[in-house]
């Protein structure tokens, strides 16, 4: 069924209408268990007979938090258009006025409308814009919010129960709410929606894929795993942006390069948005490249997918991408060579830091791979993979267990020296790919190899181990 829209039954049109909103379920994705709670709201409007004889109240109001972009007016148009009921919108920044009394009587307004055309989802953005606990804004701009608020809470009560007008708003600070928005009856029910994940990521690009032509074997997985910490509204932007690199080139189907590329561009807009000093861009893309240079020395790990320092959210620094066999990895079927390759290149920002600030100003930049390092190492000796074996028993000797460590930190040591051994040979190379890095703060797999083929890697003797 599509959308509903019921003539208003007095002449004006109405002012917050929007027309034509067409959203679906479907249009929305990676959801996961969010929708179960969106269904029910649909169900407010179209079975709300039923909940009402069954003396069921219908929340008054749904708050969606989360951060911008993760879709929170998608979603309130697609409970609107599953329910193929009326969709008005305001967004609270213009409630927020200057004038004493404008905002009250444009909620007053939003109101009326909405009921008059019910029903209806009254959808109110960025609600903490108005919905700020009262008194903390002094003076009159605080006065005509107060007044504004009080005249939504009015407008609120007025529909407690009767589910032909749902109120649903949307923020990313529930915490600051005036309490008497949340109390029951108001928005009394809390949606939380996150950034999506991986498979969210790869859910989102596939539904906005669908408009799209697609090359057949575009990698979704791969622009999933590098667009970590991007919501939506982000991923939205980069099947368009793609769109256009095919049409400037003349083609006629996006392809998986195209789909990395824009990705590269939303993440360094995302960059500009953020600021570090030139000292720490550095330090952190001295920390990246460490790895990635580390990382030729070994068939297995150069194959890097890519390397950036751009900051992403649950991780403050840089990163480098390893194209990994997930098999092996998953199945924990990693050899003697790869775990001791592992450990190498984990520790090379350690090297790296040593090496450009010295000894006595090494900072925890390296903490997080250290760590990866030394459990990497005692999984080799309990494995049996070192050149003493110590077999599963050990796991409940106390005497062994100082062996398992100190043979684990030899290891450690002596892939540390091998790592500092290569960031030595290679220190032109380095400086390349941290200056590379500071200035365009991501490289591609083959911007990377580009650097390495014309500065040339200088491979260390054979090991000894
Ligand atoms: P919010 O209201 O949370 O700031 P929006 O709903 O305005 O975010 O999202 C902006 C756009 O981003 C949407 O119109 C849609 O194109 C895209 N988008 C965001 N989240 C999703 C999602 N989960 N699935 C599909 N598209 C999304």
């Amino acid at each position: 069924s599509g959308a509903r829209v019921r003539r208003a039954k007095n002449k004006r049109l109405p002012q917050y209408l929007e027309r034509g909103v067409d959203v679906k379920f479907s249009d929305v994705a990676g959801l996961g268990k969010i929708r179960e709670e969106l269904e029910e709201i649909v169900k407010f409007f179209t079975h709300g007979d039923m909940y009402r004889r069954r003396g069921v109240r219908i929340p008054g109001g749904i708050l969606l938090c989360g951060p911008p972009g993760v879709g929170k007016t998608l979603l309130a148009k697609a409970v609107a258009g599953e329910a193929g009921v009326n969709f008005f919108s305001i967004s609270a920044s213009q409630f927020v006025e200057i004038y004493v009394g404008v905002g009250a009587s444009r909620v007053r307004a939003l109101y009326q409308e909405a009921r008059e055309n019910a029903p209806s989802v009254v959808f109110i953005d960025e609600l903490d814009a108005v919905g700020r606990e009262r008194g903390l804004i002094k003076g009159s701009g605080g006065q005509e919010r107060d007044a504004t608020l009080n005249q939504l809470l009015v407008c609120l009560d007025g529909f407690e129960g009767r589910g032909e007008v749902i109120t649903i708003a949307s923020t990313n600070r529930p915490d600051i709410l005036d309490p008497a928005l949340v109390r029951p009856g108001r928005f009394d029910r809390k949606i939380y929606i996150p950034k999506p994940g991986l498979i969210g990521r790869i859910e989102i690009l596939q539904v906005h894929a669908r408009k799209k032509p697609m090359a057949p074997d575009v990698d979704y997985m791969a622009v999933a795993s590098m667009t970590d910490g991007m919501v939506g509204a982000e991923l939205a932007n980069i099947i368009e942006v793609a769109a256009i690199n095919m049409m400037r080139d003349g083609r006629t189907e996006i392809t998986t390069d195209d789909l990395l590329q824009a990705a590269q561009m939303e993440e360094r807009g995302m960059l500009d948005r953020k600021d570090r000093s030139p000292e720490m861009w550095k330090q952190v893309a001295i920390n990246e490249a460490a790895m990635a240079v580390v990382a030729v020395n070994f068939p297995d790990l150069r194959n890097i997918e890519f390397v950036t320092i751009a900051p992403r959210a649950g991780r403050e620094l840089g990163y480098v991408r390893f194209k990994m066999d997930h098999v092996k990895f998953k199945e924990g079927m990693l050899s003697r060579q790869s775990l001791l390759d592992h450990i190498t290149v984990q520790l090379a920002p350690r090297a790296a830091d040593e090496l450009w600030y010295g000894e006595d100003q090494l900072s925890t930049i390296w903490a997080e791979t250290a760590d990866n390092a030394r459990s990497a190492a005692r999984t080799l000796v309990l494995g049996g993979l070192s050149e003493k074996h110590y077999g599963l028993n050990d796991f409940w000797v106390a005497d062994r267990l100082n062996d398992i460590d100190s043979e684990a930190l030899r290891i450690v040591n002596m892939c540390y020296e091998r790592a500092k051994e290569i960031l030595e040979l290679n220190k032109k190379l380095m400086e390349v790919v941290v200056d590379a890095l500071v200035e365009k703060k991501s490289l591609t797999k083959q911007e990377f190899l580009n650097l390495v083929e014309l500065h040339g890697f200088v491979q260390p003797m054979p090991p000894s181990i």
